[in-house]
This record gives C-alpha cells, structure tokens and sequence, in this order.
C-alpha cells in the first residue's frame, strides 16, 4: 500500500499538535471534506483548549469549562502522545512509543516551548499549558510570594492574574519598561507605575544573572544591578518568549527560517505538509513581509484556513491577524507590526488610558494599538492597507476611541 504503518493507523488527514491551531484545522477540514478520517495527535494530555484564559479570565472566577473547544465530528484524538519523528517519503510519522502513523496530508501545528533558562529548578514554572495554570493556581493558594520574569506578554499577564489574588509578586525586567518591546517608551514607562500602584513589585532595568535554588527557603534571583540585589521568593515564572517547534519540519526537511516557511495555501516546502498557527512563518500581502505570529486570532484563523487548503480549497492566506490582551483594568487590541523601534504617534483621548497609538514606516501606517479603545480593528486593518503618506496631523482623530 506504500506505507509501512498499521493500515488500521492510516488517515486521510493527520495533524500534529493539540492546540487552538490543530482543533481549527480539524474545523477547517470538516467544512470542506465531512467524511475524510482525521487524526489529531497532541502531546499534552488534554483535548484542544483555549489558552488566553490561563492568563485572563480564569484568574478572575471564569468557570474551566469554558476553555474547552468542540472537537468536530469524527475527529480521532490521540492525547499524551508525542510525535517524534517524520518520515516524508513514506508519509509516515511515529510516536515516542514507536507507533507508526500514515497520512495523506499533513499539518504541523506544533506551536511553540517556551524558552528556558539555564539553571534547572522545579520552582520555576514556564507558563504555556492549562497543567501550568493548575500548578501555579494551586501554588498561589497558599500565601506565597512570587517572582516573575520578564516584563513581555505572559509576565505582564501574570503578574497581574496573581497580584489580583492578593499575593506578594516582585517582576524581575531587563527592558526600561513592561512591554517595552511592543509599547512607546512613555506607555511602557506607565505601565510599571499602574504596576506599583496595584502593589506589585518591580525590577524594572535589572536583568538576571542568576538563580539558586534553596529547597524549601524558596529561590533566589540576582540581577544585573550595581551591587548585585538578590530577588528571594517562593516560585517564579518565567514568561522568555517560546521557540517555534521546527523539528519535525526540519527531519522532513522543509524550509525552515524562524519557524516553518510556508506559501500562501499554508504549504511547507514538502509536498502535502502543510503548516499553520505560532510555528508557521507566513506572508503577509498588507504589511508585505513575512510574519510568525504567536497570538490566537492568526492560531484560529490560520489553523481554519490550513484545514481548508489540505481538504483542497485553493483560498490563499491573506488575513492579517489581530491580538489583544489585559494588564488589571486595561485592555487593548492591536494589528500588524508592533515595534517599538518604529516612529510612533500616540493619539489619546485620555492619556494611557484611552487612545490610540500608530506606528509609521516611511509614511505607512506599519501597526495600530488600540488602548481601551474597541471595534476599531478592521478599520485599522484598512488603515495599514492604505499607501499614505501618513504624518501625524494626517493621522490625528482618524481612529477614534
Ligand atoms: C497563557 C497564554 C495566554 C495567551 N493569551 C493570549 C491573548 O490574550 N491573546 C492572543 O492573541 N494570544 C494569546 N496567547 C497566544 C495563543 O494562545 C497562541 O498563539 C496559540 O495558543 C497558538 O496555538 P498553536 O496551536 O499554534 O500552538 P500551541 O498552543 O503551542 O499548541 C501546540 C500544541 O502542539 C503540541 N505538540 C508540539 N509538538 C508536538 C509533537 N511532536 N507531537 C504531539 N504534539 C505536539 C504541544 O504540546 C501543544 O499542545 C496566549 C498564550 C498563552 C500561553
């Protein structure tokens, strides 16, 4: 039959990863094809579940619930599996056990880990998982005292979800700011004064250079500070960013450039695999670059649309994707390239709490955050699609929050 697998094991559409992207991949498939086997292998234990409230909502009484996302029909889960190796010619992969699996077409949605620090303790949680969310919820419980590091995305988040349950926390940032990567310096600056106003405790500047872990007398962190200050805790987290988990891509040889390369049907560069969601670099026709996004709109979008394209569709991917998120009270929404090294206007109707900020690249609008300020995402997404030139007389008012 051409392939070695149990033929029981053989499935007309085999995805890899059990997260937000391979859940909607399976959807994507199922609008096209209603019939065709599916197999979704994921290595965590769990069905396919939403992860932004790990960091949000479930913090704040959402019921767990909530997270779980409706598998489609007929979609075969293979849970606590890992995928260790892929076979491209045969069209086969196998499991950590030794199970062969073949496929006809193939998704890698295989996201990210996160990125780890290199002294080893059981203290530090690397928070991506929903098993994350249960051993830290648990660990908060009690009256501990936490250090977090890093000042990005999940730092911000999660310093924020413990503080609000009341828990002493000390954020350990090597930028002049929280999200200085994605914010202008005087809205980062901002936001580690929000910060110590909600109680939490910042090393704002200090990096670390340094941890130790004492057993039961908790961690400690040293940081770059003159002098050497020691940061002592109960349990840290560490919020380093994740690495795009290229390496099944990479035995099926498949072009790799900071993640998967794929075309605009979400097509590696082998012959029916296919890749989406946070491992897959794509490009985008609006910005006219190539992007890896690591946020759950491009996961379920792009995910949907791989789904489609391995059931035949030939609808290219050409949506670019929105993300959002929320520190204590404010939220925001944000679209395209978000660089805080680009020339930024900050159009506020009241500031740091409600306006808009525009970031421009010879004259192009290049990226929108839209702070406090809602149902604006599309027209951001025109605004970027627009050619200019933009100054920022030109820009004032035109997104109105
Ligand atoms: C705590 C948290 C909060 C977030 N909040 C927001 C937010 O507010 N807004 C926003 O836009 N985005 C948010 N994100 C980002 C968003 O959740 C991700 O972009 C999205 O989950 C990516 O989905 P994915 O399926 O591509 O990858 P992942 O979520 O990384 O899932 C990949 C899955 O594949 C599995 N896997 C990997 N390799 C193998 C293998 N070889 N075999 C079997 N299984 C494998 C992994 O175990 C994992 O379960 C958040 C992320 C986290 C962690």
């Amino acid at each position: 039959m051409g392939f070695s697998s149990d033929p029981m094991n053989h499935y007309k559409y085999l995805i890899i990863g059990g997260g937000m992207t391979g859940d909607a991949a399976a959807q994507g498939i199922r609008e096209l094809d209603p019939t065709g086997s599916i197999l979704l292998v994921g290595s965590e234990t769990h069905a396919p579940y939403n992860r932004p409230p790990l960091s949000k909502g479930l913090w704040k009484g959402e019921p767990e619930e909530k997270i779980w996302r409706p598998v489609p029909k007929g979609t075969e889960l293979l849970l606590g599996k890992h995928i260790a190796s892929l076979d491209a010619k045969r069209k086969q992969v196998t499991d950590d056990k030794g199970t062969a699996y073949g496929f006809e077409k193939l998704l890698l949605a295989t996201g990210g880990a996160p990125r780890r620090l290199p002294q080893p303790s059981d203290r530090i949680i690397y928070y991506r998982t929903y098993d994350d969310y249960r051993r830290l919820h648990e660990s908060v419980a009690r009256p501990v005292r936490v250090a977090v590091i890093g000042g990005g995305f999940i730092g911000s988040e999660i310093a924020a979800a413990i503080r609000m349950q009341d828990r002493d926390i000390v954020m350990i940032v090597p930028e002049q700011g929280l999200g200085a990567r994605v914010f202008p310096a005087d809205l980062a600056a901002f936001l580690v004064d929000y910060y110590k106003k909600k109680g939490v405790e910042t090393r704002i500047g200090e990096g670390m250079t340094g941890l130790e872990d004492r057993g039961s007398r908790g961690i400690a962190i040293k940081t770059t500070t003159v002098g050497g200050t020691e940061v002592t805790a109960d349990l840290a987290v560490a919020g380093l960013g994740i690495v795009p988990n290229v390496d099944l891509a990479q035995q099926a040889g498949a072009k790799i450039d900071n993640g998967v390369v794929v075309d605009e049907h979400l097509r590696t560069s082998v012959r029916d695999i296919f890749a989406a969601g946070d491992v897959a670099n794509f490009y985008n026709p609006a910005l006219d670059m190539r992007l890896r996004v690591e946020h759950e709109d491009n996961a379920n979008t792009m995910g949907r649309a791989a789904g489609r394209a391995m059931a035949g569709s030939d609808e290219p991917y050409n949506h670019l994707p929105f993300f959002y998120s929320d520190l204590f009270e404010l939220g925001y929404e944000a679209v395209g390239e978000l660089d805080s090294r680009l020339e930024t206007f900050s159009d506020w109707k009241q500031p740091f709490r409600e306006g808009v900020v525009y970031y421009l690249k010879a004259g192009r609008v290049r990226g929108v955050l839209l702070w406090n300020t809602w149902n604006q995402v599309d027209a951001a997404r025109a605004l970027i699609a627009e050619k200019g030139p933009f100054t920022a007389k030109s820009l004032k008012g035109r997104l109105p929050a």
